[in-house]
C-alpha cells in the first residue's frame, strides 16, 4: 500500500518494527501534532460536538476573570505603553475574545495591547482568526514564544501544558539513584497490537538528569512521569523576562505534589477510550505535575505562586459577583450560569482538580488571587 493511504496507527507500527519501541513522548507527538493525520492540525476537536470541553467553553465568565487579572497584571508592571499579551494554545480563541471584552474596559490597557497566539494547529488557527476578527486590537500568530518581539508580557495558557508530550519511567530500584529508573515505550505485542513495553536498562541520563524532587520517594515500579517540554517554555520565559518584566498563568488540571501512575489518557467524544484505540483520532493528555514546574521555574530564577485551585482563583477574581451581574442582564438564563459557575468551581467539576500556577520575572508585586 503507498504511504499515503497508511493510516497513522499503521505508520507508528511500521516505525516501530523498523526502529524498536518508540517513546511515550513521541508517540503523543505523532498522534497529536502530525500535520497530515495529526489529531489537533486535522480538526476543531472542542466543544459540545467535539471531544473536550474546556473552561472557557463553559462560560464567558472564565475568561472574563481572567481578562481583570490581565489588567491588574499590566498595571503591577507599571502601566507600560506596549503589552505582548500571549496566549499558548488557544483552542478556539473563546477565552482571549472574553479576556478581551472585559479587559477593554481600561482605555490604558486596550491601547498598550498587541496580542500573540501560538498555536500549532492550522486548523485552529483559523478558527482563532474569525472568533478575533473584530477583537479591535491587534492579533498575530507566532510560531513559537521565541518568535514574539521583546518587550513586557503576560502569557496565559489553559489546558496548553496536559498536551505536551510526556516520558514515562519506571523505578526500578529506589536505592540506585538515578540509575534506578527504566523507560516505559510503546512498542507492539505478540498480536501485532500497539502496547507499552519496559526496557529494562537504565533509562537515558537525559530523561533522568532533572527529575522532581518527589521522584525520591518513590518505590519499586512506581511510575513517574516528566515532561521536559516544560523546561524549555520556563527557559523561553526567563530569557523574555530578562529584559523586559512579565507574568505567566498556567491553568490545567494535576496535583500540587508530584504523584506517582500513568495519568496518559485518551478521549473521544468526551469518552475515555483506549491510548492505542484510534492514535491521531482522539485527544491524548497528560495530568501536570506542577510541583515539577515549580521546581524548574525556582531553579531558572523565576517567582513561582503556589499552585491553586481553580475554584479559590475564580472566586478571589470575583466570578461569583460576575454571575450575579450577568443573572441581573438575563433572568432568563439564571439557571444556566448557576449551572456553568458550577462546574467551573465546585469541588467534583473543575473547582479542586484544576489549578493556576503563576510564574513571575523578579520583583512583581504577588498576583492578584495566587499565593
Ligand atoms: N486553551 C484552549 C484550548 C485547549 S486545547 C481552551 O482552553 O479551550 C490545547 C490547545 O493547544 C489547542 O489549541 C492545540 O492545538 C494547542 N497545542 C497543542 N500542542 C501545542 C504546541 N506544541 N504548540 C502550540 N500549541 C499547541
Amino acid at each position: 500500500m503507498p504511504e499515503q493511504d497508511l493510516s497513522l496507527k499503521d505508520k507508528i507500527k511500521h516505525r516501530i518494527r523498523e526502529a524498536g519501541p518508540m517513546s511515550v513522548a513521541e508517540y503523543m507527538t505523532v498522534c497529536l501534532l502530525d500535520p497530515v493525520q495529526g489529531y489537533y492540525p486535522t480538526r476543531d476537536p472542542l466543544g459540545a460536538e467535539g471531544d473536550f470541553i474546556t473552561a472557557p467553553e463553559i462560560s464567558q465568565m472564565f475568561g472574563e476573570v481572567i481578562g481583570l487579572w490581565c489588567v491588574q497584571s499590566w498595571i503591577d508592571l507599571g502601566r507600560p505603553d506596549t503589552l505582548h499579551l500571549i496566549e499558548l494554545g488557544p483552542g478556539r480563541g473563546i477565552m482571549m475574545s472574553d479576556m478581551l471584552r472585559a479587559a477593554s474596559l481600561d482605555a490604558g490597557f486596550k491601547a498598550a495591547i498587541q496580542v500573540w497566539l501560538i498555536e500549532a494547529s492550522a486548523a485552529l488557527e483559523a478558527v482563532q482568526g474569525r472568533t478575533l476578527a473584530a477583537a479591535g486590537v491587534p492579533v498575530q500568530w507566532a510560531a513559537r514564544l521565541e518568535d514574539v518581539p521583546a518587550g513586557p508580557s503576560l502569557i496565559v495558557g489553559n489546558e496548553f501544558l496536559d498536551c505536551l508530550p510526556i516520558q514515562q519511567l519506571i523505578c526500578n530500584d529506589p536505592f540506585a539513584g538515578k540509575d534506578g529508573w527504566v523507560e516505559r515505550r510503546v512498542g507492539l505485542n505478540d498480536d501485532d497490537s500497539l502496547c507499552f513495553v519496559r526496557i529494562d536498562v537504565p533509562a537515558p541520563a537525559g530523561l533522568t538528569q532533572r527529575l522532581p524532587d518527589g521522584a525520591s520517594d518513590a518505590r519499586k515500579d512506581n511510575l513517574l512521569e516528566t515532561c521536559p517540554a516544560v523546561a524549555q517554555i520556563v527557559d523561553g520565559l526567563v530569557e523574555r523576562f530578562a529584559e523586559h518584566p512579565g507574568r505567566a498563568l498556567f491553568i490545567d488540571y494535576g496535583p500540587e505534589d508530584t504523584e506517582f501512575g500513568d495519568t496518559l489518557q485518551a478521549l473521544k467524544r468526551h469518552e475515555k477510550v483506549g491510548v492505542f484505540s484510534d492514535p491521531g483520532n482522539t485527544d491524548l493528555t497528560a495530568r501536570v505535575d506542577f510541583a515539577a514546574l515549580s521546581e524548574v521555574a525556582l531553579a531558572a530564577g523565576l517567582t513561582a505562586s503556589a499552585a491553586v485551585p481553580q475554584r479559590e482563583l475564580l472566586s478571589k477574581l470575583g466570578v461569583e459577583m460576575r454571575a450575579v451581574a450577568l443573572t441581573r442582564v438575563k433572568p432568563e438564563a439564571k439557571a444556566v450560569i448557576a449551572r456553568q459557575l458550577h462546574r467551573l468551581t465546585a469541588e467534583d467539576e473543575m473547582g479542586e482538580l484544576f489549578k493556576a500556577m503563576c510564574l513571575s520575572s523578579a520583583d512583581l508585586p504577588p498576583p492578584l488571587g495566587l499565593r
